[in-house]
């Protein structure tokens, strides 16, 4: 791998080398915990880094702006804030992230120094914090900010050995040229089975040699056939990222981290309250079929589901009664929640929108896109052909049960 400079580092912190230049810099973790918010470089673009995932886009606003940034200030001061204040701060301190485009990268070298720094802190606030549905949504974001810089810095430099060098560091197996691209097959699986377009199944690839090819095609863009090697590298980084965290993070830097790390983890607490799932009518959980209790959980824990079993689960949760309120509650944790987003997509599937009510995959289907879990007796028989028909089956048979009883 040939070498970096400070500025590379600052925009891939993750790296190795980004590592060693911590660990050289001498610069250690209870001087930066130590100093001041106002003059704090790492801690501000840590912030930057956690609660702009928070807000769905990692941005560095320079001097770190945002209205929740102040409460922190006023915190550190000894001022008391009520909740109220924190929730308004967080809610208009939101949009300043997402309208922020470009990515910010600082020229002077301590701040540069700072961007690198800020990489293992906004790991260790996110550790302390502690809720592994936001852990999700962090690498996410993380992952999606590494993709936007990667694919700026090659689109200008157009330089291949460096993607293949950060590739091989995130495990990735890939070939480029100016005029194409390949994958091991392997690898290509792995990070692209959350890609939420059938166009991407291996089945539709160019497959030679334990490689997949993307080639330039005539009166495509430029850069076109790269779409699906840039994917690849945030999933890598996103799946490396999940792995890691949480951080195993003593007790007392938490501590030292207290207003921060309470601050992010009371705005995250209350998005997901907001989200709780309400009234589930007649819907009874218990009588699910195992794919859709499994379906549910990982819902819940904030996995990102795979297109079809997103679709298979709400066109399920519909039919079975539930309120479009409730559906969107059950994405919330989702790493890549978008209320608006989800919200259509439901009243989609519910036929708000197209007049058209979708209908969950039969069982034949569930099982060959993989969403067929842990099959129990009833799944097992003969007739069993649905997972509608497995809970109408589970509810009738409780309603004879409590007729025989009464
Ligand atoms: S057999 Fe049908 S109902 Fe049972 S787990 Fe599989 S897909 Fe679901």
């Amino acid at each position: 791998m040939k070498e970096m400079g400070i500025r590379e580092l600052a925009k891939y912190p993750f790296l190795r080398e980004a590592h060693e230049f911590v660990k050289e810099s001498g610069v250690s973790l209870d001087e930066v915990l130590s100093a001041p918010p106002e003059n704090n470089l790492p801690l501000q673009d840590a912030w930057n880094r956690v609660f702009g995932a928070f807000a769905g886009n990692i941005a560095f606003i320079p001097g770190v702006r945002d209205a929740l940034w102040s409460m922190l200030i006023k915190r550190y001061h000894g001022e008391d804030i009520d909740a109220g204040e924190i929730e308004l701060a967080a809610r208009s301190s939101v949009s300043a992230y997402l309208s922020a485009e470009e990515v910010y990268v600082p020229s002077s070298e301590e701040a540069l120094e700072a961007r690198i720094l800020s990489y293992p802190l906004a790991r260790i606030l996110v550790s302390c914090i502690g809720d592994r549905r936001f852990m999700r949504r962090y690498a996410l974001k993380e992952a999606e900010l590494f993709r936007k810089l990667l694919q700026s810095d090659f689109e200008i430099m157009g330089d291949f050995s460096f993607l293949h060098d950060v590739g091989k560091e995130l495990g990735l197996n890939i070939e480029i040229s100016s005029d194409r691209a390949a994958m091991d097959v392997a690898g290509y699986v792995k990070n692209t089975a959350q890609m939420k377009d059938r166009r991407k199944h291996l089945l539709f690839q160019d497959v030679r040699g334990g490689m997949v090819y993307f080639t330039r095609r005539p009166g495509e863009e430029e850069m076109a056939y790269m779409s699906v090697i840039f994917r690849s590298f945030q999933q890598a980084l996103q799946n490396r990222l999940d792995m890691e965290l949480p951080l195993d993070i003593p007790d007392d830097m938490c501590s030292e981290l207290f207003i921060p790390v309470n601050l992010l983890g009371f705005v995250i607490n209350e998005r997901y309250d907001n989200y709780s799932i309400g009234k589930l009518g007649d819907v009874e959980t218990d009588k699910f079929p195992p794919c859709m209790k499994w379906l549910l959980g990982m819902a819940k824990e904030g996995v990102n589901l795979p297109h079809s079993g997103r679709f298979a689960l709400t066109a399920f949760l519909n039919k079975v009664g539930m309120e479009i309120d409730d559906i969107v509650a059950v994405f919330s944790a989702s790493p890549d929640f978008n209320e608006s987003i989800t919200r259509y997509q439901v009243k989609h599937i519910a036929g708000e929108i197209s007049g058209t009510e979708y209908t969950p995959q039969k069982c034949s289907v569930m099982v060959s896109e993989g969403l067929c879990h842990n099959p129990d007796e009833l799944c097992k028989k003969k007739w069993m052909n649905h997972p509608l028909t497995y809970y109408r089956v589970k509810k009738e048979g409780e309603r004879r049960k409590r007729k025989r009883k009464g």
